[in-house]
């Protein structure tokens, strides 16, 4: 028997074969991929693991990957950093912030790129595609070029220009459309059948998606085989939210874990775009499409594809869903380089202020384990902060203007003003 089951529709349980299709041809829900436990608990252990690449393909035995060879772009085994200042500023002694800003393309797309890019070559594909926030697509242009794919991406015509020359470099086809990202993600539906091109997020969806469930192996493992008692999580589509929560129970179902986990899930939104947080507000497991109008624009989705099973997510491991203003999140990416030196982009600062505002609100215990997923680089929504931050002081090249510039600040020592 094999590791891999199959695809399975996640509303009326139909199965299919392993190909790439995303949609029930029944009931047009999304399809995902099974796996058999049993096997796969045969074939993993730690020692198998860590005995690995320093990579997400250390999890291959828990992820959709036959015997072809993978997409090795180096993405994952990001650190797990003990967040000891911003956890004294807020009365926690185990916050932990996963530093997802340092993959090959800066944000966390990249491990469910590896694995799409990987399939779509084994399918035959030869054009690798995606319709894109921002972050997918530069994960999707320097994925094609490892595996020796054509890239096509497609984007919202008014993405911070960061993001765009992000992709650029790795000169894949660039493709703005006038419109949100709900706009191009419908355009490139239709693409992706008239053209047969491999969209990362479309027709291969079901082998990208598992993916994002590293990001709860590698908790796990860093936390010493353990999952964390809360996890904050930015959201858009919410695809990476329920991932993560499969992961951790992944690792229990094939033995990597000794207790089923009890991790509590949050979804952290931009209240500018929070159709899931607007559900779970309601009470209600309904999400209602909005239209976004918010600076973190890697998390702008106004229709979440898994806006529904994130909900029942939350629902389940007693979780919360909130959506923070736009200081806010300007507000979480600051206070997160001035405590802890990491530069986050403004997805980032979301699941720093969502935390902020569970921390104020009471429902954070001191001793919790708690993980906020930092997923995106600072470096690329740099207008975010620009005008939020200190200028430099500019003086001429002599000891007398650097003397002038200096004062003395409370505990009598040398400042530049
Ligand atoms: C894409 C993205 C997310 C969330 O994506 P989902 O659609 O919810 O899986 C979070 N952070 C960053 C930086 C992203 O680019
Ligand atoms: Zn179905």
């Amino acid at each position: 028997m094999s590791r891999l089951a199959g695809l399975q529709c996640r509303e009326c349980g139909q199965r299919y074969p392993l190909q790439p299709i995303h949609v029930c041809e029944l009931c047009f829900g999304p399809l995902e991929v099974t796996y058999n436990y049993d096997v796969i608990r045969a074939q993993v252990s730690r020692a198998s693991i860590a005995a690995g690449p320093q990579t997400i393909w250390r999890y291959r035995a828990l992820l959709p990957v036959d015997d072809e060879p993978v997409v090795e772009s180096y993405a994952g085994c990001t650190p797990l950093v003990k967040a000891d200042n911003l956890g004294k500023l807020w009365g926690l002694r185990n916050l932990y912030i996963k530093n997802d800003t340092v993959n090959p393309t800066f944000s966390f797309k990249d491990r469910p790129v590896a694995i799409a890019a990987t399939r779509a070559r084994a399918f035959g594909f030869e054009t690798f595609a995606c319709a894109s926030t921002g972050n997918l697509a530069a994960a999707v242009a320097a994925a094609a070029v490892r595996a020796g794919l054509r890239a096509v991406v497609f984007i919202p015509a008014d993405l911070e220009a960061s993001k765009i020359l992000n992709s650029a470099v790795y000169a894949p086809t660039i493709v703005a459309v006038t419109g949100t990202y709900d706009d191009v993600n419908r355009l490139c539906s239709e693409i992706a059948e008239k053209y047969g091109w491999a969209f990362a997020n479309i027709n291969v969806r079901p082998y990208y998606a598992e993916g994002s469930k590293t990001l709860a192996f590698e908790v796990a493992e860093q936390l010493g085989w353990r999952a964390p008692d809360h996890a904050i999580v930015p959201t858009a589509s919410g695809s990476m939210f329920t991932k993560i929560w499969k992961g951790f129970q992944e690792l229990y179902k094939v033995g990597l874990l000794e207790e089923p986990p009890r991790t509590r899930m949050t979804v952290a939104q931009a209240a500018g775009c929070g159709p899931i947080a607007a559900a779970f507000a309601r009470g209600s497991l309904e999400v209602e499409p909005v239209k976004p109008h918010t600076i973190a624009k890697s998390l702008a989705i106004g229709n979440p594809a898994d806006g529904y099973y994130s909900l029942r997510i939350i629902q389940e491991t007693g979780g919360w869903a909130l959506g923070v203003s736009d200081a806010e999140i300007v507000e979480g990416i600051r206070l997160l380089a001035r405590t802890e030196g990491i530069f986050a982009e403004t997805a980032g600062g979301v699941a720093v202020a969502a935390t902020k505002r569970l921390v104020d609100a009471g429902h954070v215990a001191p001793d919790e384990t708690v993980v906020i997923y930092v997923t995106g680089n600072g470096l690329k929504t740099p207008e975010a902060v620009a005008d939020h931050l200190a200028p430099p002081v500019t003086i001429s090249a002599t000891m007398e203007a650097f003397e002038a510039a200096l004062v003395r600040d409370r505990a009598g020592a040398a400042v530049v003003a």
